[in-house]
């Protein structure tokens, strides 16, 4: 393969370059990775930056319908815009909640737009650190805005809002009940609570809804990446496409102030350093499955510590012993 060629054509923007480069870091074959690693080098730092956003939801709040209305408005102004996806589903079974074909239908026939489904990985982690680099790989193709779409379950959230510039958590319209069921860590992540389908009958109840987030935004400490308002409440309709440029504005709003006041680059400072502390964490646990000799060995220390034979503190001291004289 050549990668120079393939890196060239990822910067003029190409989707089919920006798919196949995709595909090659999703790999999971050996030499695919060095390829891999050879692309992100050749790809160089282009100096292009995008608007990561992260959007999460429930299914059934309306991701896929916000996103395709949502998208379609930024490539109508002249913006190019890729939605990727980070599947908690897809790491279980293989299967995909949010990886359906025929989401986002009239989005994904638009020229200035890129949809991919989530990598399938036997691990979440794994699900996370590949879509992170896709990220990479939209923001060197000249793409404005990455949407990264998850569902809310679990880790998936964090993961995702450790690879965004913004956060954005869609929500149903409901009564006061389901309110106090939103973890608190997931809101704490949110810049943006987005109550969905403020339309027809479900408009009153969506905007009071939007109001008790509001009230509970409120109630949060106070974060210094915030400027005065944030993190806010806004009521939107996907369907009617109501309110999809004021969240947009509001958006904008917020990554300009970040920029001017230094926390975007310090946020996207930390990012970067957690995702290297995440793939050394990863190629070190790789290691103890490396070899028979090595699986075996800690195969063994594990049957020991369980009958109390030698201390867990002692066998990983051995498993580490062993790394550092074959390794
Ligand atoms: P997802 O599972 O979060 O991707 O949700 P979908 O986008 O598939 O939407 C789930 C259902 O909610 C579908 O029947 C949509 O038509 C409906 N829906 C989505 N957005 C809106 C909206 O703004 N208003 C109304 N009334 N229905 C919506």
């Amino acid at each position: 393969m050549d990668l120079s060629d393939l890196a060239d054509r990822v910067k003029k923007g190409e989707r089919r370059a920006l798919a196949r480069a995709i595909t090659l870091i999703e790999s999971r074959r050996d030499d695919h990775r060095a390829d891999a690693l050879a692309l992100q080098d050749a790809l160089g730092d282009t100096d292009r930056s995008a608007l990561r956003i992260g959007l999460s939801g429930t299914p059934g709040v309306g991701k896929s319908t916000f996103i395709e209305a949502f998208g379609l408005m930024l490539t109508g102004q002249g913006l190019r815009v890729a939605v990727l996806a980070v599947d908690p589903s897809s790491a279980r079974s293989g299967g995909s909640i949010l990886g359906d074909k025929t989401r986002m239908e009239r989005l994904s026939r638009d020229p200035n737009a890129f949809i991919r489904p989530s990598p399938s990985q036997s691990q979440l982690g794994g699900v996370a650190r590949r879509t992170r680099e896709a990220v990479a790989l939209c923001e060197a193709a000249g793409f404005d805005v990455v949407l990264i779409e998850t569902v809310g379950v679990g880790q998936s959230e964090t993961m995702v809002a450790e690879m965004s510039d913004l956060f954005v958590l869609l929500m149903a319209p409901a009564g006061g009940d389901e309110l106090q069921g939103v973890k608190r860590g997931i809101m704490e992540i949110a810049d943006m609570i987005l109550v969905n389908k403020a339309d027809g009958e479900l408009k009153s109840t969506a905007t009071r809804t939007c109001a008790d987030y509001s009230g509970a935004l409120r109630l949060l400490r106070k974060r210094p990446q915030d400027p005065e308002g944030f993190p806010k409440a806004m009521a939107v309709s996907a369907v009617s496409e109501d309110g999809l440029q004021t969240a947009w504005e509001e958006m904008t709003a917020l990554a300009d102030w970040r920029k001017e006041s230094g926390h975007w680059e310090s946020r996207r400072a930390a990012q970067a350093r957690h995702w290297f502390e995440e793939e050394l964490r990863h190629a070190l646990l790789a290691q103890l499955s490396r070899d028979d000799a090595t699986k075996t060995l800690v195969q063994t220390l594990g049957e020991e510590v369980a009958e109390g034979a030698i201390a867990p503190g002692k066998a990983a001291g051995q498993v580490l012993a062993h790394l550092g004289k074959s390794g």
